[in-house]
């Protein structure tokens, strides 16, 4: 059982934001997300973009944004269960709450932060009958240990950055790289367009464009492929398949835990903080819906901010909070670091 302060669903800037405002106030913080790595939407969806609305960055590429949250928030000590969804919740006898996820994991804590933007992004599959049978024996739809490929025949599906860029990676790890997409344009980035042309030119990687995977074949495990390229069809020996086609959201479990659910995110009172129906639980960031809700990144942080004060609040009743500026207090990380501004050099003048 894993036990923390805050139990966070949502690696998105939203949460990652909020173990910062929760360790200024001295509160733990552990994070679960359904994929392998932070940062949600900027991380899956548009790392490499400029964003030119956080305040006091001029601009900042999404992916630097998310690095540096992660800067922030390390002094804190965040604790991570990547890679697994958060599927249930219960609440105890006490009034803290128990999530598992779909792998077993349980988390134990005293304040639940739904964090989980648009939902868990989960893989766009291709509409093939026999693909599900071949799901790890196979077929991977993230690639998570790129070594696990080394000296393997792989084929990427999908016509964007993703199956651009780990076709350019896995050219100098697998034994063979096939990348098939059912247009002879692609739309990723020119640059990696370029890569991909000098590596079929070099004979590292194999393209056959327009086509389409339809059909898998194996006993066991993954064999063959079958191709379908303007009309005729063709086989192809492979160990791996992997269908980069982008992800889609899903709200997921979360749907099924007796919130209050209204246009596919969560009903919270935003007059105070961010709380649902069910007391202890908070929904904060793209998830949640009230009047005037937008959905921006710095709304997120906001909602984080006053989310943690409240939480502050229950979980220490007798105490009274009072507001300190990071000029002022500076910042006692959990990992024993201490930063603060220099001390004001009081001097008597004679
Ligand atoms: C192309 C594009 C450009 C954008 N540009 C801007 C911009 O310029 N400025 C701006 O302010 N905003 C921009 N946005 C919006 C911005 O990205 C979102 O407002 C922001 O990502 C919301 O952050 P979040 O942390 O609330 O959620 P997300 O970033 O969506 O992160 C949520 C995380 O929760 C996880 N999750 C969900 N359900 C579960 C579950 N059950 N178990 C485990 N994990 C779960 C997901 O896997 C995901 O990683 C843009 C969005 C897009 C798509």
């Amino acid at each position: 059982m894993i036990e923390t302060d805050i139990l966070i669903i949502g690696a998105g800037p939203t949460g990652l934001f909020a173990v910062f405002e929760a360790g200024l106030l001295k509160l733990r913080c552990h994070i679960i997300d359904a994929l392998p790595n932070i940062g949600g939407q900027l991380t899956q969806l548009y790392p490499k973009k400029p964003i030119f609305d956080i305040p006091g960055y001029p601009t900042v590429q999404a992916e630097e944004l998310v690095n540096n949250l992660y800067e922030q928030i390390k002094q804190f000590e965040p604790g991570f269960t990547l890679n697994e969804i958060a599927q249930t919740i219960d609440k105890q006898e006490d009034g803290t709450f128990i999530v598992t996820t779909d792998k077993g994991t349980k988390h134990h804590a005293n304040a639940v932060a739904i964090a989980a933007g648009l939902g868990s992004f989960e893989p766009r599959k291709p509409p093939i009958d026999t693909l599900s049978k071949y799901e790890e024996k196979g077929v991977e739809y993230f690639i998570r240990e790129p070594e696990k490929f080394k000296g393997k025949k792989v084929l990427i599906a999908g016509g964007g950055d993703s199956a651009l860029d780990w076709s350019i990676f896995l050219a100098d790890i697998a034994a063979e790289v096939t990348l098939v997409h059912r247009r002879n344009e692609f739309r990723g980035a020119l640059d990696s367009v370029e890569k991909v042309q000098e590596l079929k030119n070099q004979g590292k990687i194999k393209l056959i464009t327009p086509a389409e995977v339809i059909g898998l074949e194996g006993k066991d495990k993954l064999e063959k492929l079958i191709i379908e390229k303007e009309g005729s069809k063709l086989e192809k020996e492979v160990d791996y398949f992997i269908p980069l086609f982008g992800l889609t959201p899903k709200l997921g479990p979360i749907a099924n835990w007796g919130l209050d659910i209204e246009k596919n995110a969560i009903k919270v009172n935003n007059a105070l903080d961010y709380q649902t129906n069910i007391e202890g639980i908070y929904a904060i960031g793209d998830i949640n819906i009230y009047p005037g809700k937008l959905k921006l990144i710095l709304c997120g942080f906001h909602e984080a901010t006053l989310m943690c004060q409240s939480i502050y609040n229950r979980i220490n009743p007798d105490k009274k909070y009072v507001l300190k500026y990071t000029t002022v207090g500076g910042i006692q990380g959990f990992d024993g670091t201490v930063k603060e501004a220099k001390k004001a050099v009081v001097k008597s003048i004679e």
